[in-house]
């Protein structure tokens, strides 16, 4: 007979582990009460029959016996369920179930001669009793119950033997018992491995459908990222930049504070890509991308809005401050050359249209404003940040 297991997970172990010293625990008053007043039952019907010594030191071992599952069972049913049980507790429960049935054994094998036909019987049904409640107190582990009733059974069988001279009907009686046990316990484990069968199952199950659903949730929030962020710098795309802006504006507007937006755009980009290629290209605009957002202020809003032209939204600021901002930014791209892939380095600078968002006015607008006034910085030699129109007069006087 091989006793195997399907191939649980190391969790699925310990957790069944768990669930059968649990039931072990619980189970235990019946088997300290019934052991000890089993074996006084046996002693009362013995009583006349055998030396009563005997008896007693029977009685009493069954009392000892059974006493630290007495003591156990009181320290462990008030404990919250344990998480993990120690390998030593299953070898517990093994020795425990042999000793037990190595006692009732040697009483069987010292009493049944001694009796008649009466106490004969009732020793067999009673120890048939004990072999039932054995196998299901130890379903999960059939060396654990085949090690409680096999001595008890088979020391009888023998007894039985070699008492043949009487009736047939009690060896009959100890052998089919004998086998049926030994048929229940298979049974029993056959099914307790069928369960686990079902529970290795559902454990896969699980993992797979664990495994599956993270898979999902990553491509979902890469989608929505894909949404809301520009793909090569990390900045905020254009959709996303103009849903942020609104209520940052709103705030500033509230407290009555102005705002600006600046436009920034590289200055002959194109000319970086004729000569490095597309890829350098990209590396350029990944750097700048970081210049300008390692520049500017966390409540200032970044995004990309076209190839090589970023916007800038500037809340509670006046167009003189965004000017300061948008300066510095300008120096942060143009005044150090860019590392890119392959060793080399590439200058490149940007330049930058500031307008003011006035209350009233659409951000639509005050885009076309610095557009304009960045256009006004191209046609001056590049590499430079204006202010729109009127404002930059204002400025200057
Ligand atoms: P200026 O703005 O100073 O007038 O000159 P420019 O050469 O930068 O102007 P233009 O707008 O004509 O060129 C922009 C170039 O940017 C054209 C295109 O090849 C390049 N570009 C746009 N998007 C990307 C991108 O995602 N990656 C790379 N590598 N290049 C891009
Ligand atoms: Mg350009
Ligand atoms: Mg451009």
């Amino acid at each position: 007979m091989r006793f195997t297991v399907p191939n649980p997970s190391e969790a699925l172990l310990r957790e069944l582990r768990v669930s059968q010293a649990v039931q072990r625990v619980r189970q235990l008053p019946t088997v300290f009460v019934a052991n000890p007043l089993l074996a006084a039952f046996v002693a009362v019907v013995y009583w006349d029959h055998v030396f009563r010594t005997l008896l007693v030191i029977f009685v009493a071992a069954q009392a000892v016996l059974w006493t630290p599952a007495i003591l156990s069972w009181r320290r462990l049913r008030n404990r919250a369920r344990p998480t993990r049980v120690s390998p030593n507790n299953e070898k517990r429960a093994l020795v425990f179930s042999i000793s037990a049935g190595l006692l009732w054994g040697a009483a069987a094998f010292a009493l049944y001669p001694a009796g008649g036909t009466e106490e004969r019987t009732t020793l067999v049904m009673l120890l048939t009793g004990l072999c039932a409640g054995s196998v299901s107190f130890f379903s999960s582990s059939p060396y654990a119950s085949l090690g409680f009733w096999l001595p008890f059974m088979l020391s009888l069988l023998v007894q039985a033997l070699t008492f043949m001279g009487g009736s047939p009907v009690l060896p009959a009686a100890i052998a089919v018992f004998t086998v049926s046990a030994f048929w229940f316990t298979r049974t029993s484990w056959a099914q307790f491995v069928e369960n686990v069968g079902i529970l290795v199952e559902r454990d896969r199950l699980l993992q797979e459908a664990k495994a599956s659903g993270m898979q999902l949730e990553l491509m979902l929030s890469r989608m929505s990222d894909l949404a809301m962020v520009d793909e090569l710098t990390g900045l905020k795309n254009r959709r996303s930049f103009f849903d942020d802006i609104e209520p940052v504006i709103a705030g500033s507007r509230r407290r009555g504070k102005p705002v600006a937006i600046a436009l920034l755009d590289l200055d002959h980009f194109k000319d970086i890509n004729d000569t490095h290629g597309h890829a350098i290209g990209d590396d350029v605009l990944r750097t700048v991308a970081r210049r300008i957002e390692e520049t500017l202020r966390q409540e200032q809003i970044v995004g990309r809005i076209g190839g090589e032209e970023f916007v800038v939204l500037l809340p509670d600021t006046t167009p003189q401050q965004a000017l300061v901002a948008i300066e510095r930014v300008r120096k942060a791209v143009g005044e150090t050359p860019i590392a890119v892939t392959g060793g080399s380095e590439v200058w490149i600078t940007v330049s930058g249209g500031i307008s003011p968002l006035v209350d009233g006015m659409v951000v639509p607008t005050a885009l076309q404003h610095a557009d304009k006034a960045m256009y006004r910085a191209k046609a001056l030699g590049r590499n430079r940040v204006e202010v729109f129109g009127e404002v930059a007069e204002a400025l200057a006087g």
